[in-house]
Formats: C-alpha cells, structure tokens, sequence
C-alpha cells in the first residue's frame, strides 16, 4: 500500500523547471531514495512535499490526504518530518531541549491551562520527557543529552537533527542528504539508523542521498532523478545499471 502519491507534479521557478512532470510512489515501510546529479531538482521535492512551494500542476497524496490541501503545518500534524541539507537546529539549546520542541506539535493544551499547569498539561509533558528520553537512548546520544548543539561534532548534530524528526513522531520521515559531511564510519552508523527507525519503529523512509554504498545498503527502491525528471526507478541495483543513470552521471 502507498503512504505517499505524487502524479505528474511540475514545479517552475520562472523559466527553470525544477520538477517535470514527476510521478512516484512511495510504500508504506519502505526505505525509499532519490538520487541525482547537484540541481536535479531532489531537495524541491521534498519542498513540495513539506508544502514549502505550490506544485504548478499535479497531485500529491499522503496517508488518504490531498496534501495540496493543506498548508505546511497541516502536513506535519498529518505525520510528515523532515531533515535539512543543511542542519537546521537551536544551536544554543541542548539536545534534550531540541528534540522536546519537535513534541510541540502533540501538545494538547491551551494558554491558559499552560499557564495554571494543569494536571493535563503536566501528564502530557511527562509523556514527551519520556518519549524524547527514548529517542536519545534510541540513537545513542545519552552522552550529549545536556550538551549545547553549538558544541558538538558535525556528526552528532545530523544524529540528533534526525532525533528531532523523530520526536514529532511520524509516519514519514524525509532525510535531506543525511550522510553528507560524514565520515565512512559515521555514515555506516546512519545506515544503521535508518535502518532501525524502518525497521523497530515502522516509519517510511523517502531519502535524498549522494552515498551509493548508503543508498545500496539501506533503501529498497530508488528513483533517479535529472533535470526534474525521472530517468530510472527500481531497486538500487536495477537503477545502478541503468544506461540513462550511467550516461547521466558519466555525460556530465
Ligand atoms: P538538488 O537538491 O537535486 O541538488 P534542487 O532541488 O535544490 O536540486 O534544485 C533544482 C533546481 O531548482 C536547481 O537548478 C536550483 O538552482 C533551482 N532552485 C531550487 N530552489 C530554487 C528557488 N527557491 N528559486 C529558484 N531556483 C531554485
Ligand atoms: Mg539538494
């Protein structure tokens, strides 16, 4: 069964075409990926998806929803979260505080039982301590849970970005070049996570990534992508073979 549907969706940015005509689906549990050459158009899908841009023409569908909709807030109540190609996190909070905030979207309260702290309000918080307590033991990051963001290694601040995604528990879980700037042993551990968070914690996958050993190693199928459009869709080594995928990597 698909969790996510995009039909024929075109997206220009005055006379560039950034997404031509793509139609792709994604199943539900599965780890799903989308290469391509620099400028091929892979992070404006994921804008699209968040509901950052209007598609010029298209349909895109999640979990029985139109999602255009639906505004961007809309779509992450629906269970859409996403990673950044560049980290995009509180640099002067720690990671414990970081992730809490991706709870925000679960808190239900008003002003002003925030403001009496009614018992609601403080079962409610105690759930999200917990929930985000997990997560940090889930991905290993005990050891930086205090820690300020600004502080730490490049590697830990992808880990915990995918950990505040997590936190606002999704069904979907997008990841923007989740290997870039790592080291091969830090991109073996995202494999792992990835990994682990299809596998332990049920959630859909849709990445975009560079790393082909990363992409092999976890996804089941692959899109390719050039110029907006899809030249290969399949499993990573039916895509890997492809002559139009050889020919667009090696042509350029
Ligand atoms: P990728 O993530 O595959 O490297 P992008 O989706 O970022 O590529 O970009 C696809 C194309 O759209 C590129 O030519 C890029 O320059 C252009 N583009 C992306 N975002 C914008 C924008 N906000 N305004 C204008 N052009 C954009
Ligand atoms: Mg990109």
């Amino acid at each position: 069964m698909s969790i996510l549907e995009l039909d024929n969706v075109t997206l220009k940015f005055g006379g560039l075409t950034a997404v031509n005509k793509l139609s792709f689906s994604v199943e539900q549990g599965e780890v799903f990926a989308i290469v391509g050459p620099n400028g091929a158009g892979k992070s404006t899908v994921f804008n699209l998806i968040s509901r950052f841009y209007d598609p010029y023409e298209g349909s895109i569908r999640f979990d029985g929803h139109d999602l255009l909709k639906q505004k961007a807030s809309g779509v992450a109540s629906f269970g859409v979260a996403r990673t950044f190609q560049n980290i995009e996190l509180f640099d002067h909070a720690s990671v414990l505080q970081n992730l809490l905030v991706g709870r925000h979207r679960h808190r239900q309260s008003n002003f002003l039982s925030e403001l009496f702290f009614t018992p609601s309000v403080k079962r409610q918080e105690m759930q999200n301590r917990q929930l985000v307590e997990e997560i940090i033991d889930f991905l290993d990051l005990q050891a930086y849970r205090d820690k300020m963001i600004a502080g730490l290694p490049y590697g830990v601040r992808k880990v915990v970005e995918v950990g505040r995604a997590l936190a606002t528990d999704p069904k979907l879980l997008l990841l923007d070049e989740p290997a870039s700037g790592l080291s091969v042993e830090e991109t073996s551990d995202m494999r792992w996570w990835i990994d682990d968070i299809r596998r332990q914690m049920g959630i859909t996958v849709l990445m975009v990534e560079h790393d082909m050993g990363l992409v092999s190693g976890v996804s089941d199928r692959v899109l390719a992508l050039a110029d907006g459009a899809k030249l290969a869709l399949g499993t990573p080594s039916e895509v890997q073979s492809h002559p139009a995928v050889i020919e667009a990597y090696l042509g350029k």
